[in-house]
């Protein structure tokens, strides 16, 4: 879990999604720049040799292919589409001298991630980039996103790209220092408020709401990702990204700005979506061998500790993990009944020739489980 100590405001993390603004990204308008992206690439730097890992959520692409396309008026929203064409590709190339390691790109729509499928690929996609030191790089899919798949803007993005990456922390990276009381540019009393135990609706009314004043534009789509996160066991931190000090007080382990307490626990708020939200479509009989690798060695359910499978699902569904009738975990299958029956008690060498496709070596991944 995530732990924020209210009364110095250190935090500690172990995954974090950093949400970048396309402000941050081609300053003016004239393209992409690194001047505001060298003391975040350092801290990336330093938190990846702590261990730690990282997951960009980068906006910036219409921002960045606005000049090559030259538009009279407001461009249309084809226009727009074309931009971020234009622009992905550079601020990809953008981000890529900024380090020595691979980056990856992956571009997302809201259909994506309410498809279960492509939600499991998006899912291994991240777990596996991660898994081999190369940063995940993710935009909407701004040239083929209509309005019905938008995400619309890259702060909820970033909530749910947290969600999927099993992230502990969403750090919103944007021009203002964080939450205040009151707008600062017309109230110098404004004050900044370092920590929020929950986005509530006077919270809320703070973003430009009736009868509020900081109406900061963007502070509206910050906080509904951040209650989004929290509301998930993830903490959100709201920093200015134009200052490199942001990035020097996070690698303390400070928050230089905003912070919004998880609701729950990210174990917790796992269980609660996978109990409730998704609710169990089966189960899963696993033998000795799998329970003692699951509950004292964190590890992943694999095929060849399943003795047999209940129920009808599909994969990405919730399954129960039983062993002798006693409920053990609950978790995400990463296969189908039918697959599954296929391959239980199977070594992961000999899937591919059963099933006929080369798919997961896990059941069930130890991110997606929790132990009852
Ligand atoms: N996806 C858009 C872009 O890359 C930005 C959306 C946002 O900033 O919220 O230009």
């Amino acid at each position: 879990m995530s732990q924020v100590d209210l009364a110095t405001t250190k935090f500690n993390w172990q995954r974090a999604v950093i949400k970048v603004g396309s402000a941050l990204i081609a300053p003016d308008g004239a393209g992409c720049r690194t001047e505001y992206l060298l003391a975040l690439a350092q801290f990336i730097n330093a938190s990846r040799r702590q261990g730690k890992e990282v997951v960009l959520v980068s906006s910036g692409a219409v921002a960045a292919g606005r000049n090559v396309m030259s538009a009279e008026h407001k461009p249309t929203l084809a226009q727009k589409q074309a931009m971020a064409a234009v622009g992905q590709t550079r601020m990809m190339a953008n981000w890529a001298r900024l380090f020595d390691f691979p980056t990856a790109q992956i571009l997302l729509t809201h259909g994506d991630i309410r498809d279960r499928d492509r939600y499991l690929n998006i899912k291994s996609t991240i777990r596996e980039l991660l898994a081999h030191q190369v940063l995940p790089i993710v935009n909407e899919n701004d040239s083929v996103a209509t309005e019905e798949l938008k995400f619309g803007d890259n702060d909820n993005l970033g909530a749910l790209v947290a969600l999927v990456a099993d992230a502990d922390t969403l750090i919103i990276c944007t021009d203002v220092d964080g939450l205040y009381d009151a707008d600062p540019r017309s109230n110098p009393q404004a004050k900044l408020l370092t920590s929020v135990q929950s986005v509530s609706k006077e919270i809320m009314a703070l973003a430009g709401g009736s009868g509020s004043s900081v109406g900061t534009g963007g502070m509206q789509t910050k906080l509904q990702a951040a209650k989004k996160a929290s509301a998930n066991g993830i903490q959100t931190l709201i920093v200015n990204g134009y200052k490199a000090a942001s990035f020097s007080a996070l690698a303390n382990g400070q928050v230089p700005g905003t912070v919004f307490a998880p609701a729950l626990s990210r174990s917790g708020a796992k269980k609660q979506w996978l109990r409730h939200s998704l609710k169990a479509k089966g189960k899963l009989h696993i033998d000795a061998g799998a329970k003692q690798a699951l509950t004292k060695r964190g590890a992943s359910l694999l095929p060849v500790g399943v003795l047999s499978v209940d129920g009808h699902f599909a994969a990405g569904d919730a399954v129960e993990i039983c062993f002798e009738n006693e409920l053990l975990a609950i978790g995400l299958s990463l296969f189908g009944a039918t697959d599954l029956s296929k391959i239980t008690g199977l070594q992961s060498q000999q899937l591919e020739a059963v099933l006929g496709y080369a798919g997961n070596e896990e059941v069930v991944h130890r991110d997606d489980l929790v132990l009852l």
